[in-house]
């Protein structure tokens, strides 16, 4: 291969040998014209999306409608995340897990240099510092993408401190974590280019915990581009906090402030479609109770000075799918994307804004579709992709709390574990110890929509919600979490909760709970039993709430619904142990003892009922 000659560069590199070294390497394996160190500032942030509209990547919105707001238009055959070409490229297959997609990272390595040789010809090469995490806070880390795609840049720019911020963190010797990205699609002697160039049949996303990087090839989408968040946040994370001695996780924040004022931090992992960012942003039905938002997704957790869990957001950013928002549910995430946001595979209105299926009760008469053509409501096909997402800075939304980016982060008080479940499991149950909350957390599961693949009502096992997020083993992410709780004081751990906002009534199909700002009840009795000052029932799947003891004011519930939505029903309970048992199996002779004796303590007290 002959060494390509950059032509120009951008902006100027920083003083960092290792990043020098790395960024000329990867240009030469990759050929682009032209690098541009991104520095984060408003003027670079302009000039990406000037050139990305004259490409017709981007459109503008109409600024009466969504000021500075931006709609692309994906290749359809790049609209969606592909799990089945996402890999973990451990040393030994049986390091990865039973959950992840694995290669031999050798096979793997010639592979990405067959795809990455000259993939960037003709165009600009983007080096984007990231920092996750507020600079100034000691779980800050920094990551390196380097993307030819000004939209991947400027996704970065929106959902992570891009630029100054990160290499400011990075100083001359500072770790980064490297990722390199390619949307595979050279341009060739001069070739036209495409609004949404990709390479969908080549699609492919390679971490490496060994030396922590990622590559991903063939795809301009999000979630398989935008390496700061699955990839560089929760699966490299969740290595380097093994090795740490830390949690990246899965988790919403929230500041919950009862009616006295007191601040309580509670953070809660849910699969994803299963509420995260609904109760992050949660507006109380409560007198007197007050949620604030700190974080949606991502949550890195880490003993104090004082001994106490505190988590920060590492993000900068909301990222979501758009069909789960609308100014019913969440009028919060709809308030903060009301600028400032780039949305990708929505539909248009005729006042030029955009639209979903459920932003609004009703569509509108007339639509552009995801795909650029005329659309009604009787036309048959969905007028945004069901994967269509917004992204917008944090900032912007009206519940975020002041201390949001506090380097020291938050100090946890509780832990909640949940998912989508329409029988046996009661709205909350508290964990009777740390051991018996992390036996919650590995045994997590959901019953799957009809939207995010897979068959609608079958139950999905998703320890932590990290089913899709962990870079290594998952049995041996459950023993790192039991020693977590070995790091400090007993009573210092935040207490552990399982909560589940979606049991049905058999006989009508309904949610017996209402949900959404009616939880902060829920959040409120988790409140009381942190301090001390709620009393709860001893069940054999752990400590719940009295049905007194839910403040159940000013709610059309019947108590015999409020019993309903708590009941814990042993026989089915027990009927479910053998499900419960071959999850567990999965894991061998790898699972904790701990968790086995959880389960065997499980099944002793369900016997005794
Ligand atoms: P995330 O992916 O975990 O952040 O989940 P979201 O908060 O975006 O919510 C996913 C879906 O669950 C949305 O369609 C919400 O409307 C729905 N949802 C969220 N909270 C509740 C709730 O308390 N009750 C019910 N019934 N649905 C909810
Ligand atoms: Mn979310």
């Amino acid at each position: 291969m002959s060494t390509p000659t950059i032509a120009t560069s951008i902006g100027s590199p920083p003083d960092h040998e290792r990043l020098l070294v790395w960024v000329e390497h990867i240009a030469e394996l990759t050929a682009p014209e032209q690098i541009h160190w991104c520095d984060g500032s408003e003027e670079e942030h302009e000039l990406l999306r000037e050139r990305l509209v004259e490409a017709g990547t981007l459109v503008r919105r109409a600024d009466a409608v969504r000021p500075n707001s931006y709609l692309a238009r994906s290749d359809p055959a790049d609209a969606s995340s592909v799990e089945d070409r996402t890999f973990v490229c451990a040393a030994r297959e049986r390091d990865a897990g039973p959950m992840n997609n694995w290669r031999a990272p050798r096979r793997m390595r010639q592979t990405l240099s067959a795809l990455f040789r000259g993939s960037m010809r003709g165009r600009t090469m983007y080096v984007v510092p990231f920092a996750l995490g507020p600079s100034a806070s000691d779980l800050c880390r920094v990551g390196v993408q380097l993307t030819d795609s000004a939209y991947v840049a400027g996704l970065l720019r929106t959902m992570t401190r891009m630029g100054r911020p990160a290499l400011d963190a990075l100083g001359e010797h500072g770790y980064f974590v490297p990722c390199v990205h390619s949307v595979g699609r050279p341009l060739l002697d001069g070739a036209d280019d495409v609004p949404w160039p990709c390479d969908p049949e080549n699609r492919c996303i390679a971490h490496f915990p060994n030396t922590r990087a990622v590559w991903s090839y063939g795809s301009g989408y999000a979630a398989n581009a935008l390496l700061s968040r699955r990839c560089v946040g929760l699966r490299i994370a969740s290595v380097i906090a093994r090795d740490e001695g830390w949690l990246a996780e899965h988790m919403l924040l929230l500041k919950l402030t009862s009616p006295e004022g007191t601040v309580k931090y509670v953070a809660g992992a849910f699969p994803s479609a299963c509420g995260k960012t609904n109760l992050s942003m949660l507006i109380p039905t409560l007198p007197g109770w007050r949620v604030e938002t700190i974080g949606d997704d991502i949550a890195w957790m880490k003993f104090g000075p004082d001994g106490r869990l505190r988590a920060i957001n590492p993000e900068a950013g909301w990222f979501g799918i758009a069909s789960e928002i609308s100014y019913e549910s969440n009028p919060n995430a709809m308030a903060a994307i009301e600028r400032d946001a780039i949305f990708t595979n929505c539909a248009l209105t005729d006042e030029g804004d955009v639209w979903w299926g459920g932003k609004t009760p009703e569509p509108p008469e007339h639509l552009i579709d995801w795909q650029g053509n005329d659309w009604s409501p009787d036309c048959g096909r969905p007028a945004a992709h069901p994967e269509a997402y917004f992204a917008a800075p944090a900032a912007r939304c009206p519940s975020i709390a002041p201390e949001w980016e506090d380097p020291a982060g938050v100090p946890i008080d509780a832990i909640l574990f949940g998912g989508r479940h329409s029988g046996v499991v009661p709205l909350v149950r508290e964990a009777f110890d740390w051991s018996h909350g992390v036996f919650f957390g590995a045994t997590m599961s959901s019953e799957t929509g009809a939207t995010r693949g897979g068959t609608p009502g079958e139950l999905r096992f998703d320890p932590f919600g990290m089913r899709d997020s962990c870079g290594y083993h998952m049995a041996d992410y459950f023993a790192h979490w039991l020693r977590i709780g070995q790091q400090t004081d007993p009573g210092k751990l935040p207490k552990i909760f399982h909560v589940n906002w979606f049991r049905k009534d058999p006989e009508t199909g309904r949610f017996l709970w209402p949900g959404y700002g009616e939880n902060v009840r829920v959040l409120a009795w988790i409140f009381r039993r942190c301090e001390g000052r709620a009393s709860a029932r001893e069940t054999p799947i752990g400590l719940t709430p009295d049905p007194t003891r839910l403040d159940l004011s000013g709610l059309d519930l019947s108590p015999e619904r409020a019993e309903r939505v708590l009941e814990v029903d042993e026989a089915e309970l027990r009927a479910e142990l053998p499900v419960l048992g071959d999850h567990l199996a999965r894991f061998c002779g790898r699972l904790p003892t701990e968790l086995r004796d959880e389960f065997r303590s499980l099944e002793r007290r369900l016997e005794r009922a």
